[in-house]
């Protein structure tokens, strides 16, 4: 999830790497994979996750034109007489929406999808963490008046006043995000369980924002058109845990995904797109063949496989879409 604040992590794109992915588009085939993770309508968006069935439903006909659309393990922009724009679909965490609203929308494209899971919380009856701070800070209209609350080893205070404008709110979740994203996954857990205690907000989930059931996952699984990858268990910061966690995160991830659905696991998405040396040399130890990040880039024939760029697809109407593509690609 998350890339809003991903971005701001990770530092913002400069116009001259902008030039040169242009430069290496006019010069190569090249390949271009997109990153979504919710089709619905949510009510509070504030990382831009979703994309309504409508917009998703409107945007894959222009990639019909745009381009081929191809599973993200056979994107070769390398290979003689391939098409010279290759496009690959990707969802990360495994939303019940994917399958509900994402997957007749491809089915009807006929085109196929890559969805990451995050395997820990598939079944879970909480919510993924993100979306129970949006549950308290954007969509709970009456917060008690002050905060003090020990999240890992750091207190946080919030005086809050009566009412706070949607702009304070904003501000708020993004100083929790940041606190609680470098945890492990239980302080995560326990911190944003004292936020909800606080709050007086259950962190249980809806159908409208649960992860898939175990069977949900086998029926995606078994649909014949998507390729479900690995997006470790708990959804980790994995350049922030210890080592010996990330590599268990991502190799424990791996394993449930391929018990549950008896296929082939070989592709990765890191959590937040937050990774280094050691955390893809992990990936790779694990058995997976490529990973995704969340940096905005083409793939080519040069792409390291492990460091593989997308574009993060916003709730963008056609016409939109179409402007975005094309100015990330080039002409
Ligand atoms: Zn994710």
């Amino acid at each position: 999830m998350g890339l809003g604040v991903k971005q701001k992590i990770a530092g913002t794109v400069t116009t001259a790497k902008k030039v040169s992915w242009r430069r290496q588009a006019r010069l190569n085939p090249h390949g271009v994979v997109l990153m979504y993770h919710r089709i619905t309508t949510p009510s509070a968006d504030p990382w831009e996750l979703a994309v309504t069935p409508e917009n998703f439903a409107a945007q894959l006909e222009v990639l019909r034109h745009f381009g081929a659309v191809r599973p993200l393990c056979e994107l070769a922009p390398e290979e003689t007489g391939a098409p010279h724009r290759q496009i690959a679909i990707t969802f990360d965490d495994g939303y019940l929406d994917n399958l509900d609203a994402g997957l007749p929308i491809l089915q009807a494209a006929g085109m196929p999808a890559t969805m990451f899971i995050s395997a820990g919380y598939t079944g879970s009856e909480n919510r993924f963490w993100w979306d129970t701070l949006v549950q308290i800070f954007l969509e709970t209209d009456q917060l008690p008046e002050r905060m003090d609350i020990r999240l890992g080893s750091t207190r946080r205070v919030f005086k809050i006043g009566k009412s706070p404008s949607p702009a304070r709110r904003q501000k708020m979740i993004l100083t929790i995000w940041k606190d609680l994203v470098e945890l492990d996954a239980q302080a995560i857990q326990d911190g944003v369980q004292r936020i909800a205690d606080w709050a007086g907000v259950s962190r249980k989930a809806t159908p409208q924002d649960r992860a898939m059931t175990l069977a949900e996952v086998q029926r995606l699984a078994g649909s014949g058109q998507i390729e479900i990858g690995g997006h470790t268990l708990s959804h980790p910061a994995l350049t922030l845990v210890p080592p010996e966690t990330a590599a268990r995160e991502i190799a424990e991830g791996r394993a449930a995904l391929r018990d549950w659905t008896g296929q082939p696991v070989e592709s990765f998405a890191y959590p937040y797109g937050m990774h280094d040396d050691a955390t893809a040399s992990f990936v790779r130890d694990a058995g997976f063949k490529r990973s995704c990040t969340v940096l905005p880039g083409i793939a080519t024939s040069a792409t390291d496989p492990f460091r593989i760029p997308r574009l993060h697809v916003k709730n963008w109407p056609a016409d939109e879409f179409e402007k975005q593509i094309s100015s990330y690609v080039g002409r």
